[in-house]
């Protein structure tokens, strides 16, 4: 099945993790979301996902905005932080409580691996429901008792009460005029997923969801390795009254031994190869033209 043919004016974004600085399948995918926002005559928004206690870091986030004016990615408007955004959560996590959705989970990540029995879905192994069960006078006691507690959506309840559900993607590379297909989604593969974290005050789902509404994106452009997380991203969407974006996954670059490029290993960062002499034009036109540096390729699907 497909829809009209994809809107001018699009609302694209670049939503980084500053948890190091940026590599070259960052700037790669930044000036794709850059040149198909202005290709249509549209905006490209930069949000900063640092509501990762745990890996996100100030100096990161000054590093990743110097690395992006550096290559010439241009973003229209205020610079979104999720770490701002807290009360937006916490009301869309009320508004989920009180639909009977959500449900605390006070397991560590030793219980969960302990349970043998735990399925795989996409993401790796499945919560296994331990915490489902627990009756209100017991969530009431622990919470109350100051027990460290996740937040996890019941997801059978939830893909009940929103019903069938699909999502439009456009082919990557992206072509001009090109119509969307409706893509079914899947959200009980990925079993109770959390969406408030014991140490955030949203996961990646909820505050993303949330977040691309809030920005008016209209075409979210990112990795195949979040390809999955459009199934839970199009139900939160449903149940929360949001309009749907429509998804591109661009694949992702690996380095010479095939291994995902990270902001944590030797990738090229582009702060090195600004360091190392690079002019910024000329990475630019190499990356938009799909060459890398020495190594670094796509990976194979
Ligand atoms: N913050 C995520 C990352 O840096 C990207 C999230 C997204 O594009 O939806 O990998």
């Amino acid at each position: 099945m497909t829809q009209p043919v994809a809107p001018l004016h699009m609302v694209t974004r670049f939503a980084p993790s500053p948890t190091g600085r940026l590599h070259v399948g960052h700037g790669w995918s930044a000036l794709l979301a850059l040149d198909m926002a202005r290709a249509s005559g549209g905006a490209l928004r930069l949000r900063i996902e640092d509501i990762d206690g745990t890996r996100s870091r100030p100096e990161h986030v000054a590093g990743i905005i110097e690395d992006l004016r550096w290559l010439g990615v241009a973003w229209d408007g205020e610079i979104m932080l999720q770490s701002q955004r807290l009360a937006a959560y916490d009301a869309a996590l009320e508004r989920l409580r009180g639909q009977g959705l959500l449900y605390p989970c006070f397991c560590t990540r030793a219980d969960i691996q302990a349970s043998l029995t735990a399925p795989h879905g996409p993401e790796g192994p499945l919560y296994p429901g331990t915490c489902r069960t627990l009756n209100a006078g017991e969530r009431a006691r622990r919470i109350a008792a100051g027990e460290a507690h996740a937040w996890r959506i019941d997801m059978a309840r939830a893909v009940e009460r929103a019903g069938e559900l699909r999502w439009s993607a456009l082919p990557f590379p992206p072509v001009p005029d090109a119509s969307g297909q409706m893509v079914d989604a899947a959200p009980l593969a990925h079993g109770d997923v959390v969406l408030a974290r014991k140490d955030a005050p949203a996961s990646y789902h909820l505050s993303c969801t949330l977040d691309d509404a809030a920005m008016g994106v209209t075409h979210v452009l990112r990795g195949d390795d979040l390809r999955g997380a459009t199934d839970v991203h199009r139900l939160l969407q449903a149940l929360l009254d949001l309009p749907s974006p429509t998804y591109l996954h661009h694949p992702l670059l690996v380095d010479a031994e095939g291994k995902r490029l990270a902001k944590r290993s030797g990738s090229i960062a582009i702060a090195d190869l600004r360091a190392a002499g690079t002019a910024p034009g000329v990475l630019a036109d190499a990356l938009r033209a799909g060459r890398f540096p020495v190594g670094i390729g796509f990976a194979s699907a």
